[in-house]
């Protein structure tokens, strides 16, 4: 009886365990011991230990197969923040979200981790040392931020210990590593099509950039922690590196470290921030003509040239948390699992 309720408590669902996050954290939870079943629309990876489930989140039916047997629950899928789709944040981040909650409530899961965003709390203007007392923006960033918030916070309410559901919200920022497509490769592309001569601002301004094994624990201590009358029930934790750095630091080491050279010209923020915001009146103005997704925009502007960055000291008090890599080791670690990328010339 005691080995079946032990096996039970090691097996847990990765909701967006194809995904960068999500395959980082499913292979530290096989090398913890846990049984490991992976819920995605996709299968992002090949391994026999795992047993995978395809299907859409939003779907109840499609999760429940996925979730029997299991206590835990991770759910670290979104659709790209780059997609921009409005609709599509809504119902995956969202209305999928109601649904997730659901089908573990159905299937007698106890416990379910939220991958939320540090980036809930921003509006595009300085964050220094936030903490998780900060509110909610009024004013999301975007559309995909608007729907990380309403997420957090079915996930949090839908805490219960009455029923013996327990929910915990990891705040991330900046999440990096080898095997991510997003940042390095776009930063790569950038700097090959001569974008990436600018410094916004002074260059000063820092930002959290957060290794991704630091964020799996971060997630897997949570969960481990997650029980009847645990501090974490019910609330967000911010998980960064720790050690925050000049935003345009951390963009030419890792540029630098492929061989590409590092931004040098500055441009003040206000022109920089008012150029992007033209454009995007344009784009609205042609937008009946024409369809073009612009990459220079006022939110990556701000999100380039302003402070945020965020405490991790609760983290620290309830879940015992302390970043495993230092940034050094993991801007190191990082560049290395990229040679294909590397400048050739
Ligand atoms: P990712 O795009 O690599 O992975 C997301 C996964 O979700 C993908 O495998 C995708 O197929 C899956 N997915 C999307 N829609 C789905 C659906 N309807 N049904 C089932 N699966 C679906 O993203 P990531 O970078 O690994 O991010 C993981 C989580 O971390 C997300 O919740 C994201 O909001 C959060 N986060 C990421 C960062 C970052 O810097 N990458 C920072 C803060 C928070």
């Amino acid at each position: 009886m005691a080995t079946r309720v032990r096996q039970a408590s090691k097996k847990c669902t990765v909701i967006g365990g194809s995904g960068f996050l999500g395959q980082h954290l499913v292979e530290h939870l096989l090398e913890r011991g846990y049984a490991v079943n992976v819920f995605d629309i996709r299968k992002g990876f090949e391994n026999n230990k795992v047993q995978f489930f395809l299907g859409d989140l939003c779907c109840k039916e499609d999760l429940l197969p996925s979730l029997q047997g299991v206590m835990l629950v991770f759910h670290c899928a979104s659709p790209a923040p780059s997609s921009n789709n409005r609709d599509l944040f809504y119902k995956v981040n969202y209305l999928g979200t109601k649904a997730v909650i659901e089908a573990c409530k159905e299937a007698g899961v106890q416990k379910l981790v939220l991958t939320s965003s540090a980036s809930v709390v921003f509006e595009g203007t300085d964050i220094k040392n936030g903490t998780e007392d900060l509110p909610y923006a009024k004013k999301p960033i975007d559309y995909y931020t608007e729907t990380k918030i309403l997420q957090e916070k079915e996930v949090l309410s839908a805490n219960d210990p009455e029923r013996n559901f327990f929910t915990v919200a990891i705040r991330p920022h900046g999440i990096f590593g080898p095997r991510d497509p997003q940042m390095v490769p776009i930063l790569v592309q950038a700097a090959k099509s001569g974008k990436m001569k600018f410094i916004i601002g002074d260059g000063k301004n820092l930002v959290d950039f957060t290794f991704v094994e630091n964020v799996v624990h971060g997630h897997i201590l949570a969960a481990e922690q997650l029980q009847t009358d645990s501090p974490l029930c019910g609330k967000a934790f911010h998980i960064t590196n720790d050690e925050p750095i000049p935003f345009w630091e951390f963009m030419s080491c890792i540029l630098t470290g492929l061989g590409y050279d590092a931004p040098k010209y500055h441009i003040p923020y206000w022109l920089a921030y008012y150029l992007a915001f033209l454009l995007s009146l344009v784009l609205l103005l042609l937008s009946p003509f024409i369809t073009v997704k612009p990459t220079f925009t006022p939110m990556r502007v701000a999100l380039a040239g302003t402070y945020h960055y965020y405490s991790c000291q609760q983290a620290k008090k309830h879940m015992g948390y302390k970043p495993l890599v230092s940034l050094h080791e993991a801007v190191a670690k990082t560049i290395e699992s990229y040679p294909h990328l590397r400048c050739s010339v």
